[in-house]
């Protein structure tokens, strides 16, 4: 049978195909109502028009537009029509399309209608036989043409691990790698969430993510699919407009700089957010202050879960008590909670032993969804699988003894000095306790002596100013000399890539000459 993913998330649709699958908040588009018929007949016209033009198998649907629901409508033709779909960050100017769209050699690139000048001279120069645009407005070549299309499709015949995506990570630690993800890893991984989080028949989500990225892209959207559950659907985040709309909506899913900004709005309450069951984080790590102050304000635990481009999601939070575990299990703020069921997780030291209950190693993982490999980067995959097929995720953790898993860091964000490991985030934990402090990064630096020193990145809270010698020589009075920063820093803000996700690769660059 069929294991197209569109084909499994359409059987999921409601029986009643009139009602609201996605109603739009925002943008050209707001106060739009789209039903289950609406998705189902615009995803076959656009499949219709895909097909037409005759593309080879396995053929890339590179996107990079403005978010939209035609855009959520292009993704599911992509793979109702059984291409692989490819999208891109809409923060990426030409340096960077080039070098995506040379590496993907996609067939068919859709771009914003202002962007079609130097998109399609890039797209042609690589080879591209087709560029239409597609604008945030329902404008642009791409629906012009798929109005002429038939809107029946039958979904192309797949097997579990045909290729769907090629999803680009966010070049956090270097150059972006494209993860090649199956039908089948997300599909698993679809069926594994709907469960894990109970998922309800009267879900309502609040989608304000961008749909380039693992996170709003499959966890966020494949979520409400698979559930027959609507969307209210923004195309940019807003914080006034979520809290507005929680009243009217069950599941809320963000990168923590969002609940950041939700907590710095005054109508966040605990009455607004009563009827709300789920605040799920991920894609950075969630402040503990953070988690605390939401508990505060809305009586509500966010719960976080990890995951990566390669692997979609690894392990979560539980979502309520489980008599399988005496009631026991709660959501731990700092931690990412338990592997999910299906995935292999574990902690190796650099020998490729297992480490100890609690002790810090790399984290490697096996599983139904995890992907298959690197778009044409063959000794990179190679790397980073092990021998029994483990993937080295490039993050550092631990395992507690109640089984909850924390990540403490990135393998390559490791600060090794004078021979000893330091992990960045003890250390960031450290300062963010500090009065005046918001938020910190430390990174590693090159020293003479050392090899390698911490150096510590802070930014104040509103209206104060810590003194960055009082701030080191408190942590002296806290932890081994080795791992206090050797300097500190008040900036005013991080470098950030769009998720939220700090960027010390560019901090790195800023300190390295700090101890030439
Ligand atoms: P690149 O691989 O190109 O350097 P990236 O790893 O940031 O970029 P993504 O695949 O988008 O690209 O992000 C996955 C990473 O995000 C994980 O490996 C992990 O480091 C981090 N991450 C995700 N969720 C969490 C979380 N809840 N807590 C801490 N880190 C998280
Ligand atoms: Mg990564």
């Amino acid at each position: 049978d069929n294991q197209n993913l569109f084909s499994f998330l359409r059987q999921c649709f409601p029986a009643d195909m009139d009602r609201t699958a996605v109603e739009v908040i925002d943008g050209p588009g707001a106060g739009l109502h789209y039903s289950w018929r609406d998705i189902e007949r615009a995803t076959a016209m656009m499949a219709n028009l895909l097909v037409s033009l005759d593309l080879p198998e396995g053929a890339r649907i590179a996107v990079q537009v403005e978010k939209s629901v035609e855009s959520l409508i292009l993704y599911l033709a992509t793979l109702r029509a059984g291409y692989v779909y490819l999208p891109l960050n809409t923060a990426y100017q030409s340096a960077e399309i080039a070098y995506f769209i040379g590496n993907a050699e996609p067939s068919v690139v859709v771009c914003s209608p202002q962007n079609h000048g130097w998109v399609s001279k890039i797209a042609f120069t690589a080879g591209t036989r087709h560029v239409f645009t597609l604008g945030e407005n329902r404008t642009g070549s791409l629906l012009d043409r798929a109005a002429h299309h038939a809107d029946v499709h039958e979904p192309v015949h797949r097997k579990a691990d045909d290729l769907a995506v090629i999803i680009y990570t966010s070049g956090t630690t270097g150059r972006s790698k494209g993860a090649m993800l199956s039908h089948g890893n997300m599909l698993s991984n679809a069926l594994v969430l709907k469960d894990y989080w109970r998922w309800q028949p009267d879900d309502v989500l609040i989608h304000a993510l961008p749909i380039f990225h693992v996170h709003g892209l499959f966890v966020a959207i494949h979520g409400a699919l698979i559930n027959g559950s609507p969307m209210l659907w923004l195309n940019r985040f807003d914080p006034q407009a979520v809290i507005r709309l929680m009243p009217r909506a069950t599941v809320f899913m963000g990168v923590p700089t969002l609940y950041v900004r939700l907590l710095g709005e005054p109508s966040l309450t605990r009455e607004q957010a009563a009827r709300m069951r789920l605040f799920i984080s991920g894609s950075a790590p969630l402040l503990i202050e953070t988690f605390r102050e939401w508990e505060r304000r809305t009586g509500h635990t966010i719960l976080e879960r990890y995951g990566m481009s390669e692997t979609i999601m690894l392990t979560s939070n539980p979502c309520d008590s489980d008599a399988r575990f005496g009631d026991a299990r709660e959501r731990r703020g700092g931690t990412v909670g338990f592997p999910l069921p299906g995935v292999d997780l574990r902690i190796m030291d650099d020998t490729g032993a297992v480490v100890p209950v609690g002790e810090v190693g790399g984290i490697q993982v096996r599983g139904p969804n995890v992907f298959g490999g690197y778009w044409r980067m063959p000794e990179k995959t190679a790397e980073e699988f092990t021998a029994d097929g483990f993937f080295r995720t490039g993050d550092v953790g631990r395992i507690d003894a109640d089984g909850y898993v924390t990540i403490v860091g990135r393998s390559k964000d490791l600060i090794i000095s004078g021979g000893y490991n330091v992990y960045p985030a003890e250390i960031e934990g450290c300062i963010n306790e500090m009065p005046g402090v918001a938020e910190s990064a430390v990174v590693g630096v090159p020293h003479p002596d050392f090899g390698e020193v911490g150096v510590a990145v802070v930014i104040p809270r509103s209206g104060a100013r810590p003194d960055p010698q009082a701030l080191i020589a408190d942590l002296k009075s806290r932890l081994a000399n080795f791992k206090v920063p050797k300097h500190c820093f008040i900036v005013d803000e991080l470098p950030r890539n769009t998720m939220g996700k700090v960027q010390k690769n560019l901090l790195r660059e800023t300190y390295q000459g700090l101890f030439r």
